[in-house]
């Protein structure tokens, strides 16, 4: 995971005030005012720093000492991820993989091999806009160690040699992952944290709890409902540009939020805006009108790795991918001028999705017979 996403840094504390917004807004519009205060109504809080940004989860249980081991579950488990895929600790098992590239085959964890089949997945699906093996061009920008800079056109083609979602073999028999090209690095930063949650969002279910409301960075899954009855979460979808306003609220139940945007890390060189969000394509930074997209799809997983697709696809593109038949949901934010619009071809506002369980749905695995995903 990356290590430039410090606390300190105002796209994290943007990433902060989403989730400022989001609970804040609770109720919004409906007649119980007054927000759930953490230690009352039966709901307890943590916040942590894991993976280089704030992890919040709320939940809500009367018996606080039982939700309180539940948090160090899931505090645990976040942790244990972040161990294993952090780019910048040359003892974790993404570190050894990427070192190996170019050489044999190599036996991986059943949490890396999971994130990377789904991964994968989403690579095919979105016909490689987004590529979990794009390392080397976020490196070449300085993305992930820095500097940030623009690089040279013959770096950008030597990164982009090494990039390429159908340069990963996976022998599932053995569990065994092979980079097939010397250079190459896995980078999850598109993914992770959605995964992450995902992984949360089924302790806190297996616990018994049904309520809750999960923030990493950004990334958003709302369980249940605020109150234990049947109004929704209300969640907002942050302005682009003015990170205090609310551009839109909207309800969720049961599923996860993703924003991907070109102002959450980036640099100006020459008066040119350059955002971490990179084209596999040309090995650039995406150059669009849209400023932001947001998803909401049952799986937090999914809502990360298309947020990041979307944005690089642009909306016309995209259509495909996205519906209420497919129980994915989208919000295009465009630049137009001095102006910021909603692009017409939004599928907005989220509904509720008829079959979907109180359960994350399943994301798909590489050995799935369809990339379809629809709700399980
Ligand atoms: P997100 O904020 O979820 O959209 O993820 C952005 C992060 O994903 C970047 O910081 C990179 O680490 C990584 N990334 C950038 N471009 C891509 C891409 N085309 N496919 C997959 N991951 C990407
Ligand atoms: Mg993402």
């Amino acid at each position: 995971m990356h290590r430039d996403v410090k606390p300190a840094r105002p796209h994290v504390s943007y990433g902060w005030t989403a989730f400022v917004l989001a609970v804040g807004l609770w109720g919004m519009g409906a007649p119980v005012p007054r927000p759930p205060v953490a230690g009352v109504d039966g709901w307890t809080q943590r916040t942590w720093v894991v993976m280089g940004t704030y992890l919040t989860v709320r939940v809500r249980h009367a018996d606080s000492a039982y939700a309180e081991r539940i948090l160090d579950g899931v505090i645990d488990l976040v942790q244990d991820l972040d161990r294993r895929l952090t780019l910048y600790d040359p003892s974790s098992e993404l570190w050894a993989l990427n070192r190996q590239a170019g050489g044999p085959p190599l036996p991986v964890s059943e949490p890396l091999w999971d994130l990377l089949e789904r991964a994968l997945a989403y690579s095919r699906e979105t016909q490689g806009a987004f590529d979990v093996t794009i390392g080397p061009i976020v490196q070449t920008w300085g993305f992930l160690e820095g500097p940030r800079r623009v690089p040279s056109d013959e770096a950008i083609a030597r990164a982009r040699a090494r990039v390429g979602y159908t340069k990963v073999e996976l022998d599932p028999s053995r569990r065994t992952v092979r980079l097939t090209t010397p250079g190459m690095v896995l980078d999850f930063g598109g993914i992770a944290k959605g995964y992450a949650l995902d992984r949360a969002v089924e302790l806190l279910q297996q616990a018994g709890l049904r309520d809750a409301l999960l923030n990493f960075g950004g990334e958003i899954y709302a369980m249940g409902t605020p109150d234990g009855g049947d109004r929704p979460w209300t969640l907002a979808v942050r302005h682009p540009r003015r990170p205090d306003r609310v551009w839109r609220e909207f309800p969720v139940r049961d599923m996860a939020v993703s924003t991907s945007g070109d102002y959450e890390r980036f640099f100006f060189q020459g008066g040119r805006r350059y955002s971490h969000i990179l084209s596999p394509w040309t090995g650039r930074p995406v150059e669009t009108d849209v400023v932001s997209v947001t998803v909401v799809a049952p799986s937090a997983t999914e809502a990360d790795a298309l947020s990041t697709a979307l944005f690089v696809m642009g909306p016309e593109r995209a259509q495909t991918l996205v519906g209420a038949d497919r129980c994915r949901y989208v919000l295009w934010i465009r630049q137009q001028g001095q102006h910021l619009i909603e692009d017409p071809r939004s599928v907005w506002p989220p509904r509720p999705c008829p079959s979907q369980g109180s359960r994350p749905s399943r994301t798909p695995k590489s050995n799935d017979p369809s990339p379809d995903i629809r709700p399980q």
